[in-house]
């Protein structure tokens, strides 16, 4: 059994996500890919500041025809039917959101879905109540949210899961990434990373460092690399919720 694992969460479905998994398979890193499937082929624009770059997203998101080839080595996961901030919602468009988006990739993927990530945006993105209405409705038992916790225990709920850190935390990414390395564990540890893949688009230094970061944490015998899904279920932790 292998303590320690790796795994990745990126959202939105867009078309850097094709240099992403050319640089994640380079280095034998596995990730999950949470898609909203009322929104394929969409163009959106919107600026930022990331990685310490002002920047204009223009963003297109990947077709849906596409989406079996371009994610065949990893996990396609919801990201809810059209982007809607779901604590916004009654109870029934939370299942309809949900349930519509899973029902739709299962169809074109012919794969099981089996977790998300909530979608993002201003103010409250996720709650308890949203957390127990999927929980309760679908067959999606994991759900990502965007709160790091800088740490490697195990998430405490799955339905409201914080990740490690986002991509963006430059300033721990790497002293994190050589922490878990050196880590002796005995119990599981797990270092989960999430982002939109165009941000790294900002600069080409910020794919560099990216990748490095990639060449940093691969490689090794005591880690477990694996989607968010296989992750969990190596740890046993989709047990109590399997159907
Ligand atoms: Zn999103």
């Amino acid at each position: 059994m292998k303590y320690k694992a790796i795994t990745f969460s990126y959202d939105d479905g867009v078309e850097q996500d094709k240099r992403l998994i050319e640089i994640l398979e380079r280095y034998g890193l596995r990730a999950t890919f949470n898609l909203n499937s009322g929104l394929f082929d969409k163009r959106t624009s919107h600026s930022g500041r990331v990685f310490g770059f002002d920047a204009v997203f223009n963003n297109h998101r990947i077709p849906g025809d596409e989406i079996c080839e371009v994610y065949k080595n990893h996990e396609i996961a919801s990201h809810s039917l059209t982007h809607p901030i779901l604590p916004a919602l009654s109870d029934e468009e939370v299942i309809f959101q949900m349930s519509e988006d899973a029902k739709a990739l299962e169809g074109i993927t012919g794969k099981k879905i089996h977790g998300f990530a909530y979608p993002g945006g201003v103010g409250e993105y996720c709650n308890q109540r949203v957390a127990d209405v999927i929980e309760n409705n679908t067959s999606l038992y994991y759900g990502r949210t965007v709160k790091s916790t800088r740490s490697f225990e195990l998430p405490k709920s799955l339905m409201l899961l914080d990740p490690t850190i986002s991509h963006r935390e430059i300033s721990v990414r790497e002293g994190l990434a050589r922490e878990f390395l050196s880590l002796e564990a005995d119990t599981p540890k797990l270092f989960y990373v999430w982002g939109h893949s165009y941000e790294l688009d900002v600069d080409e230094s910020v794919w560099t460092d990216f990748e490095r970061f990639c060449e940093l944490i691969s490689g090794r015998d005591d880690i477990f690399y694996g989607t968010n899904d296989e992750v969990f279920r190596h740890f046993g932790l989709n047990n109590l919720t399997e159907e």
